[in-house]
């Protein structure tokens, strides 16, 4: 018996069982391609969201970046603090993503 990802959900299952214990796919009837190609779907999706929320922790950084900068007393006001703060996070997003996206590609 093997563990398989589910071609509908991505849940681990057996490959022996015919349908979804999560999300009652009906693994059964398919066959083996039908089963790659879902997979390749689902990898893409995967991929184009992710692509998605770096453009968004781009932006965020960017956004983060011209509060700070923009902003007429740098280091007080809650203006260029929340700006710092976006810097931070965008730039942890963007990182985070990236990996992600190059995990992603691997598998
Ligand atoms: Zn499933």
């Amino acid at each position: 018996m093997a563990i398989i990802s589910c071609p509908f959900c991505q849940h681990q299952i057996s490959d022996k069982s015919r349908v979804c214990n999560q999300c009652d796919g009906d693994i059964g009837a398919m066959s083996n391609e039908q089963i790659a190609s879902k997979h390749r779907v689902l990898k893409i999706k995967k991929n184009q969201s992710i692509q998605v929320q770096t453009f968004m922790a781009l932006l965020l950084f960017v956004g983060g970046f011209s509060l700070w900068y923009w902003e007429d007393k740098p280091g007080e006001s809650w203006l260029s603090l929340g700006g710092q703060g976006l810097i931070v996070v965008g730039f942890i997003w963007y990182i985070v993503n990236r990996a992600r996206l190059i995990f992603n590609k691997r598998r």
